[in-house]
């Protein structure tokens, strides 16, 4: 195996099981390996760290499969479908509980397979290869998959930037399996959505709301719902269920929109408001008409890719949740959310304080919300954590 030699003092991160070695830590590599080759990471003494995939293309250089004594063993079919196995058994009892058959089966870094990512839709998983390390082995984690869950289709979605960086094409279609379904329709407790897993955001769907839809649903009775940056309708369609008096759904993508209107109906729900636009123009265009909601959500894209975007950012999310509490009857509510890893949770509640105090309004926090937990993270990679929420009420 070839071997990858550290900079004197650059093993720490490895040591403590953080799973990425940058460009800068790499002392010395015995041969170039090939994209995702399997390769042996030591300090600088010699001594072995862990075995990892070798990405030649991106500053992340290697990411590691396995550390320490795990790291003993040969990185075979074996090894990644104890991996997955693994990422099951975590899950064990999460859909019956949470009352779904839409769940995360595997979360990269956090499940021990760095660029891996595989959401369930009911028979269908939707699986995301976004490293050389993870392509390299993806017949093996598909075959492995494949046996373990019973599914009937694997089917890829690798059409994510960070492939790119990996010097890797986008690659999607079918994995394993039968063609699954143009859309897919899946549950979450009473409600239902169909997920478009060709042509969807991310896998097709944001499971990582799951709970917060569960949220703002139990909170949406009697109430007049507006659900900013709506997708595929996600919460707005949760509150109708839930008996919500009225839900204005607001985004740019008439695509999302029209999913929206169609899990609205797969609901058995009247119709709701559907408003194509900007909601940064569309939020202003009811204040000036004085129009008010009782609880808002506001969950907007990622802002900022990376720390040097925060600045921006923050901008970002302090108009829009100035324009959004701006909108908020007395006693109301606001759910609101940021998706951007690069924005700490302390941040984000300092931006939202900010937004309050500029729009006059008094905001108390009655829970902090976070992705939901099969999105598992893990404490050796606080990069994992990215989906961060308030649940305020608002007087
Ligand atoms: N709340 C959704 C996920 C939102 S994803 C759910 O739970 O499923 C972010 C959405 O914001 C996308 O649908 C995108 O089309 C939309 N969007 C991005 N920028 C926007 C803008 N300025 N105005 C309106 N919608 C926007």
């Amino acid at each position: 195996m070839k071997l990858v030699r550290l900079k004197p003092g650059r093993d720490r991160p490895t040591r403590h099981r953080h799973p990425w070695i940058f460009s800068g830590a790499v002392d010395t590599v015995s041969r170039e390996p090939e994209p995702g080759e399997t390769v042996l990471v030591a300090d600088a003494e010699g001594r072995a760290l862990g075995l990892g995939a070798w990405s030649p293309a991106s500053q992340i250089r290697v990411r590691l499969w396995a550390f320490g004594e795990e790291a003993g063993g040969a990185l075979d079919d074996g090894f990644f479908d104890a991996r997955v196995a693994a990422a099951l058994a975590v899950r064990e009892g999460m859909a019956e509980r949470f009352d779904t058959d839409a769940l995360r089966l595997v979360n990269a870094e956090a499940d021990g397979l760095p660029g891996v990512t595989v959401d369930r839709y009911g028979d269908v998983l939707v699986g995301q290869f976004a490293t050389a390390g993870a392509e390299r082995n993806k017949a093996a984690i598909v075959a492995s998959l494949l046996a373990r869950t019973g599914a009937k289709s694997v089917y890829e979605r690798s059409d994510v930037d960070a492939r790119r960086r990996e010097g890797l094409e986008p690659a999607v279609g079918l994995l394993a399996g039968e063609e699954p379904p143009g859309r897919v329709v899946i549950h979450e407790g009473p409600v239902r959505f169909e997920v478009d897993v060709r042509e969807g955001h991310k896998t097709g769907f944001y499971l990582d709301q799951r709970e917060n839809r569960r949220l703002v649903a139990a909170a949406a009775r009697g109430r007049r719902v507006l659900n900013a940056f709506c997708y595929t309708g996600g919460f707005g369609v949760a509150a109708q269920l839930a008996g919500a008096a009225a839900v204005t759904h607001v985004d740019l993508s008439a695509p999302a929109l029209g999913q929206a209107r169609r899990n609205t109906a797969l609901n058995g729900l009247p119709e709701a408001e559907f408003i194509q636009g900007n909601v940064f123009q569309e939020l202003r265009a009811f204040r000036d008409r004085a129009r008010s909601f009782d609880l808002v959500v506001l969950d907007p894209p990622k802002f900022a890719d990376a720390k040097a975007q925060a600045a921006k950012a923050l901008r970002g999310y302090k108009d829009i949740n100035l324009l959004g509490l701006k909108l908020v009857s007395p006693g109301g509510a606001l759910a609101t959310f940021s998706c951007s890893g690069a924005i700490d949770p302390a941040t984000f509640r300092m931006v939202v304080a900010e937004a309050a105090r500029d729009a006059g309004r008094r905001v108390r926090i009655l829970r902090e919300l976070r992705q939901a937990p099969d999105h598992v993270e893990s404490l050796d990679f606080p990069e994992g954590f990215y989906l961060k929420g308030l649940f305020c009420h608002v007087e």
